[in-house]
């Protein structure tokens, strides 16, 4: 089969538009007809040679689409039904798995290896290998994927809207449902309003949670911020911030979570909290990123930190649940989405490294 999609050639350089060859799906596997895909950082930490990877690859790990066709032995899913895909295809084997915390999978590094879990790609160009990469692909009309990674949803909600579930956004509903498991009495923060800190946003106004401060410096994130259900706003660029959120919380938050993940948000997120407050680190760091920990001050505070990820979710328990979320309207999607043509990737990385609020979804 020929599908047409955007190929990573070379780091540092747009994406090319190409056609490649797709092979039907072998055991275990699923052939997806992708209807919308979501741009997300980490496609842009690809390009930029942050995370390097076995080149030329499919880009995208984001997204949703029809069921085409399934290799022996899939019974999780048939021809026909809609699909939300998650880029962590646990095994459901491993101690992590067993206890109900697949984000935390053993095995679920083979995909950085830009193949399928046999070790071998469903992509070509000319007779050479492309790559596919998160086991998910979704810059292509045509993606295969592990059964594992197309997690069936329901028929009745746009696609568009619920490519983001598979990743942005059960990231960040997830960080403040499964991993911090907010309150209504808490206080929260979130440090970086982009397209998980938004996320991070209204998952803790359906948490109940009493106040929400979104922290960024644009002022265009922190507007959508509002609109999701952040109760205060604060500039970073404007004034003190750790005053200013000290004043809105009565003294810090019982949670913050930094969606940067830089050193420098990372800090501020820390003093933002609490006596025994926790720091949720959702953002994805590069590696140098390396912090110092004030011992007594961590002892006599009693803070925490805590790393998030994938919103330590189990898609096939959310993905659904997030959906129900959308159709009953406590989970706004469509408020934060853009819709492009694939021809128009390359402009949406762009917007996305100015980060301009919201998230571009590629429609098929
Ligand atoms: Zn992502
Ligand atoms: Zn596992």
């Amino acid at each position: 089969m020929k599908s047409k999609a955007a190929l990573l050639v070379d780091y540092n350089a747009p994406l090319v538009i190409d056609e490649v060859d797709v092979q039907g799906p072998k055991e275990g596997e699923v052939l997806v007809r992708i209807k919308a895909a979501g741009v997300c950082h980490s496609d842009l930490h690809a390009i930029n040679g942050q995370y390097t990877h076995n080149l030329p690859l499919v880009l995208g790990h984001e997204g949703a689409g029809i069921v085409e066709d399934v290799g022996q032995g899939v019974t999780n899913v048939r021809p026909g039904d809609h699909v939300v895909l998650s880029w962590l295809p646990s095994c459901g084997k491993c101690r992590p798995c067993l206890r109900g915390r697949p984000a935390n999978c053993e095995d679920a590094s083979w995909p950085s290896a830009g193949t399928l879990r046999d070790g071998t790609s469903r992509f070509g160009k000319n007779g050479k290998t492309v790559f596919h990469y998160g086991a998910t692909s979704t810059f292509s009309e045509l993606t295969v994927v592990p059964s594992q990674s197309a997690v069936p949803v329901a028929r009745d909600a746009p696609l568009t809207a619920l490519s983001l579930i598979g990743c942005a956004v059960s990231t960040g509903v997830g960080a403040a449902l499964n991993t911090a498991k907010l309150s209504p009495q808490d206080r929260v923060a979130v440090v970086g309003c982009g397209g998980v800190g938004l996320n991070i946003v209204q998952g803790a106004r359906i948490a109940g949670a009493q106040t929400i401060v979104a922290v960024d410096r644009s002022s265009e994130n922190l507007e959508l911020a509002r609109r999701l259900g952040a109760t205060h706003l604060v500039n970073s660029e404007e004034g003190d911030v750790i005053a200013n959120v000290q004043a809105i919380t009565d003294g810090g938050v019982d949670f913050a979570f930094e969606a940067v993940g830089r050193r420098v948000t990372i800090a501020l997120a820390m003093a933002l909290l609490a006596r025994g407050g926790r720091l949720v680190l959702v953002g994805m760091a590069s590696r140098e990123e390396v912090l110092g920990l004030d011992v007594l001050d961590t002892v006599v505070r009693e803070v925490g930190v805590v790393g998030c990820w994938y919103g330590s979710c189990d898609p096939q328990r959310d993905f659904p649940r997030l959906v129900d979320f959308y159709k009953s309207g406590s989970l706004k999607l469509d408020e934060m989405i853009e819709v492009r043509p694939l021809e128009d990737i390359n402009l949406a990385f762009s917007n996305l490294a100015k980060s301009t609020g919201g998230r571009t979804v590629i429609a098929f």
